[in-house]
């Protein structure tokens, strides 16, 4: 009888403090929360494609799971982004990079990939022919140089080797020089069952016209929305042929260039596009398995 006078009064007590019940309080999201939480991402995305729109402020990158566990990281965030990405890799416990793109020459799509190439194992990495100058790409061209690896050119039509569930399809750059370095962006489409995302880069307009000229299937279940939403990239006529069901803007909160812009998100509005972006929701999760795709949200 005291055993159960005690029993119930331990419970009493465990109630007024917990509720009686398994809940546990979340603390305030910490470095190791972080960790726990992309763990978790990735363990719900094994066997299946697991899409991560990654939060690197005002930049791009994505990384991607297949379902046999390949790894491709396509951009990698700008110059002072470099311990944000390392901690990302070590986050999703990714030591290699199976295919590494860089969508073009622009230093918050290819700032931090120097230290990528130099601290990860790399497969094969895919660039467009037209470079640029500035100190960051230089570096990316040197890291290479140093692990002795080759670059494959991004190009339209060619078809990227990386899980047998998967096609990997590039359909930009279509001309093998821009005006516009933001058009040489490799335009990547990969596609899983009956889901697909296409990553876009910066391309604008010009590259836009050229995929819808070149006849490629541009649908995507999922688009980036090119260059983090400027209004000199999704026209309506490109979004009309992608006809995405949801659309993710890697874009960093109040950023210089007033990205995205009200015409972006009007005409996104306007077919319907549910909206995820990186400076509301923080890192953006997709995972397919062939048929739908679930999403989750940092934030
Ligand atoms: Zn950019």
């Amino acid at each position: 009888m005291k055993k159960l006078i005690m029993f119930v009064i331990t419970c009493l007590l465990a109630f007024s403090v917990a509720g009686c019940s398994n809940q546990v309080i979340e603390p305030k999201s910490t470095q190791s929360d972080m960790h726990s939480s992309a763990k978790k991402l990735k363990a719900e995305a094994a066997g299946k494609l697991g899409v991560f729109y990654l939060d690197v402020g005002q930049g791009s990158s994505q990384l991607l799971i297949s379902p046999s566990g390949k790894t491709m990281l396509i951009d990698t965030g700008d110059v002072d982004k470099e311990q944000l990405m390392l901690n990302y890799m070590k986050e999703y416990d990714i030591k290699k990079i199976d295919v590494l793109v860089l969508s073009h020459a622009h230093a918050d799509h290819i700032g931090t990939a120097s230290a990528i190439i130099d601290q990860l194992d790399i497969g094969k990495i895919y660039m467009p022919k037209a470079g640029n100058t500035t100190k960051t790409y230089e570096n990316v061209l040197k890291s290479i140089k140093n692990k002795g690896l080759k670059v494959s050119t991004a190009k339209a039509g060619i078809t990227l080797d990386w899980d047998e569930k998967v096609k990997v399809q590039m359909l930009a750059p279509v001309q093998p020089s821009y005006e516009d370095m933001n058009d040489t962006s490799a335009v990547v489409k990969v596609t899983y069952g009956a889901t697909s995302f296409l990553f876009t880069g910066d391309a604008e307009k010009q590259s836009e016209t050229d995929m819808l000229e070149s006849k490629a299937d541009l649908s995507a279940t999922v688009l980036t929305v090119g260059h983090h939403g400027s209004s000199t990239s999704t026209s309506a006529a490109f979004l009309k042929e992608v006809n995405p069901k949801v659309a993710v803007i890697q874009v960093g909160a109040g950023n210089s260039y007033n990205h995205p812009t009200e015409a972006v998100l009007k005409r996104l509005d306007k077919k319907g596009v549910k909206v995820y972006r990186n400076d509301q929701n923080g890192t953006v999760s997709a995972v397919s398995d062939g048929k739908d795709v679930k999403w989750a949200t940092e934030r």
